[in-house]
């Protein structure tokens, strides 16, 4: 065969071949069969030891003719399946932006948890400390210490949970809390701290009562603290709450850890005093209870009652989210159920 008819071979072949070229993969071992070492197209030049030089370089001519068609073809393929997985990719990568979208479900804390974090940020802005404390408590500090002798008529108003060893109890408030606080401060010094947390008692759970609640008591003990200073405190707490526009009153009331006592009333946010259904027709909500530290329970912690005074306070916070919020259901706070958190959410970013 003389290599006019080589080169019309090679070429003929290499249409056909080029053809089935589906991938970069396929080129590059299509280069290696014509233009690689022992590839057609390299072949062509071996042998040409007897050749005269006229012949040598009209073959080296042709040769070189072939090998640049051939790699013009190459080329050519090389460009195409370059455009042809550019294209690929940008089909694969085409966003239509006329389809719905995923909705995205974010977590977010539980309403009563933002309401007890809101109380904290409150109190610390005042110089107030967050105490807690253990929830199986020991009755001397559920009791005993805060002017409650076992036996005492106003144990019975505080169902309690008692463990199988008579000493030991779920606490029924977090008064304990501030009890451990008064003995542990060793020198005496004032006192200002918030304790929020979980409590329990023998209710039968429905819309306003649960077993467990959750209590945010604040205590504070200086020299000469009256009444005045809890109304101020008050003061703070129920216009944060509840908007500048509320004003706030004491009823007497009885407990036995304070004395006096009083029960922390606020005008209605939603009548404006007028009487409604939330403040039963009064004008007023009561929203927790509070008085000056009974002496006996500055006494019991080491505190000498005839140097120091203080104000202690306790709010439910159920009770707070409940009425901020206008939930009717306590057990609301309880449920795991996502479109009650969506709903607050709603509520809070309204
Ligand atoms: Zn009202």
């Amino acid at each position: 065969m003389d290599i006019e008819e080589k080169v019309k071979l090679i070429r003929e072949n290499l249409d056909k071949e080029i053809k089935s070229v589906q991938s970069t993969n396929d080129l590059s071992n299509l280069k290696v069969k014509y233009l690689g070492k022992k590839g057609c197209v390299t072949e062509l030049t071996h042998d040409m030891a007897n050749l005269s030089i006229e012949e040598k370089k009209e073959i080296g001519r042709i040769s070189n003719e072939l090998k640049s068609r051939v790699d013009a073809i190459f080329s050519e393929c090389e460009e195409a399946l370059k455009n042809k997985e550019l294209e690929k990719k940008i089909a694969s990568e085409k966003i239509d932006i006329t389809l719905p979208s995923t909705k995205i479900s974010v977590g977010s804390a539980n309403i009563l948890e933002k309401l007890i974090e809101e109380m904290e940020e409150l109190f610390v802005s005042m110089g107030y400390d967050v105490v807690e404390g253990p929830e199986v408590e020991k009755d001397l500090y559920n009791f005993e210490l805060l002017n409650l002798p076992k036996g005492h008529p106003a144990r019975d108003a505080q169902d309690t949970f008692y463990t199988y060893e008579s000493t030991l109890l779920l606490r029924s408030q977090t008064s304990p809390v501030q009890i451990r606080t008064m003995l542990k401060n060793k020198d005496k010094t004032p006192l200002r701290v918030i304790c929020p947390g979980k409590t329990y008692r023998r209710d039968d759970d429905d819309a306003t009562h649960s077993h467990q609640f959750t209590q945010i008591e604040g205590l504070l003990v200086d020299k000469n603290v009256s009444l005045a200073d809890l109304k101020g405190t008050f003061d703070v707490v129920a216009k944060k709450f509840f908007g500048e526009e509320r004003k706030t009153r004491f009823r007497p009331s009885f407990y036995p850890f304070t004395e006096p006592s009083v029960e922390l009333d606020i005008s209605c946010f939603n009548c404006e005093g007028k009487g409604c259904s939330i403040c039963k027709g009064t004008g007023w909500i009561t929203v927790g209870g509070a008085g000056i530290v009974n002496h006996n329970v500055l006494d019991n912690c080491g505190y000498d009652s005839t140097v120091w005074s203080g104000f202690a306070f306790g709010f439910g916070a159920e009770r707070l989210a409940m009425l901020k919020y206008g939930i009717s259901d306590i057990r609301t706070f309880y449920t795991n159920d996502l479109r009650i958190k969506d709903n607050f959410d709603r509520k809070d970013n309204d």
